[in-house]
């Protein structure tokens, strides 16, 4: 029996997919903040459910050998990382151990699963910094929210982040504090600085900053271009947006570029990509190019074939396809994504590349009802995973290959196990760390047709 309020001393024994330790008592699962499997912890129980408790560390016990100091002096309480307090093979070894988990538990799956592929320097790998602004003691601070709160915790240093966003950061703090200017508070919904974004272009050096308020007006704005330009050598972009709505959404529908380019540009490989304030674009640009690489491996392409790529944001893994194969049609929901997908594949003179506006779960169907079919799908669903629709169209079009790119391993598990029922086997499991020092875990999977459809 666990009791609310009480203290146990429970062993971790794994991690959950938000990064939280699982240890049990009697039996009953207590989840536990911050612990790491290997430790041993005396915890108090603070919430008590029907089949789970949580509980908090009052002491550590006995340390497991994989915890480490945290760089970061935030780490414990800041929402931005889960794990930075465990050493990164470890870390790495874990998110393996928990796509494995996943596909055997939940879709049966058993087959080998590689060691994920990690970072050769875990840290500094963001290029985009998107910062709330808060105030304490009259000076502006930014940060990530604190864990399960809007608490902004103040970040002099984010270990994740490029330093150059750091930089940002410091200059526009710089010019709040000398201009008294205000800053936006969510419970009054008084006040004009809500958000600061940042996004730099990491093979380029290009710089975009994005400062998002509350009205209209952005006071003495020159000494703000002229502060970034003095400190920011790769400065291309100063972007102003208004946000008066009440909602957690960060950017409003008012844009105006106050000083240089509308967009900044990139390359993942020799693709290139113009990137506006509002545009979806991976934020972790070399472990991207990792995970498009393995992706492009398993589909084997020998310029013959026609491939969906469902699910495509902004075109990036359809651009990687054209040029390997003989056509691509990539779907995806949100309208400017694909404007930009389009755009992109002009700004690389792709022209084997059609991208369809709308659900996938509609759009796939009626594509394939007018004659599309792939001998190869990718797909590279959010959360929930592919709609069923999805997938048994796919099972109807009976490509050679499916290509799936993860962020969920239950998801995955899931329609891994209906593609398997449904004439597909899985060759390949490569879970790839897109986001150190997080709970997130990215997985590519090659699934093979099992045999050519006889039925005709
Ligand atoms: N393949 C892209 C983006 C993957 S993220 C890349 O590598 O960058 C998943 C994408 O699925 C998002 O762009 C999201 O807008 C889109 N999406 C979510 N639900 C969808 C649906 N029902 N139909 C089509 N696209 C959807």
């Amino acid at each position: 029996m666990v009791i609310l309020g009480e203290k146990y001393k429970i062993n971790i024994e794994d991690m959950g997919h938000n990064g939280e330790g699982i240890g049990r008592v009697d039996g009953f699962t207590v989840f536990i903040d911050g612990g790491i499997p290997g430790d041993y912890v005396l915890a108090e129980i603070s919430t008590l459910k029907k089949n789970y408790a949580v509980g908090e560390i009052k002491e550590i016990l006995d340390e497991s050998e994989d915890r480490i100091d945290p760089l970061c002096s935030v780490a414990s309480i800041c929402g931005g990382c889960q794990i930075m307090h465990m050493d990164y093979a470890a870390q790495l070894k874990i998110k393996e151990k928990r796509v494995r988990e996943n596909l055997q538990r939940i879709g049966k799956i058993n087959t080998i699963v590689h060691p994920t592929i990690g970072m050769h320097n875990p840290y500094e790998y963001r290029n985009k910094a998107q910062f709330p602004v808060g105030v304490i003691d009259g000076k502006a601070i930014m940060g990530f929210y604190k864990r399960g709160s809007h608490d902004i915790v103040q970040t002099d240093n984010c270990n994740i982040q490029s330093p150059i966003n750091t930089e940002v950061i410091e200059s526009v703090r710089k010019y709040i504090d000398d201009n008294r200017i205000s800053v936006y508070n969510e419970k009054t919904r008084k006040g004009l600085i809500r958000h600061v974004v940042t996004k730099i272009g990491f093979t380029t050096g290009e710089v975009m900053v994005v400062v998002i308020t509350n009205g209209k007006k952005l006071p003495n704005q020159d000494e703000l271009i002229e502060l970034l330009k003095s400190k920011i050598t790769g400065l291309k972009s100063v972007i102003h947006n208004v946000n008066d709505k009440n909602t957690n959404v960060i950017f409003g529908n008012e844009t105006k570029t106050i000083y240089g380019v509308d967009k900044i540009v990139d390359y993942i490989g020799d693709l290139k990509f113009n990137i506006s304030a509002h545009s979806f674009y991976q934020v972790n640009p070399i472990q991207t190019e990792v995970l498009y690489g393995k992706a492009m491996e398993y589909a084997n392409l020998s310029g013959t074939e026609n491939v969906f790529d469902i699910y495509c944001g902004i075109g990036t893994i359809s651009l990687f396809v054209a040029k390997k194969a003989k056509r691509v049609w990539g779907v995806e929901v949100i309208k400017s994504a694909i404007e930009d997908a389009k755009e992109n594949a002009k700004a690389n003179n792709v022209k084997n590349a059609d991208f369809y506006v709308g659900k996938a779960e509609v759009v796939i169907p009626k594509l394939y009802k007018e004659g599309k079919a792939a001998d190869v799908v990718i797909v590279d669903p959010p959360r929930k995973g592919c709609e069923q629709s999805v997938l048994e169209t796919i099972v109807s079009m009976n490509p050679k290959r499916v290509v799936y790119v993860s962020c969920n391993p239950a998801t995955l598990a899931r329609d891994l196990a209906y593609l398997e029922e449904n004439g597909f086997t899985t060759k390949e499991v490569q879970p790839v760390d897109m986001f150190p020092h997080t709970a997130h875990v990215e997985t590519v999977v090659l699934m093979s047709r099992v045999k050519v459809n006889t039925m005709f």
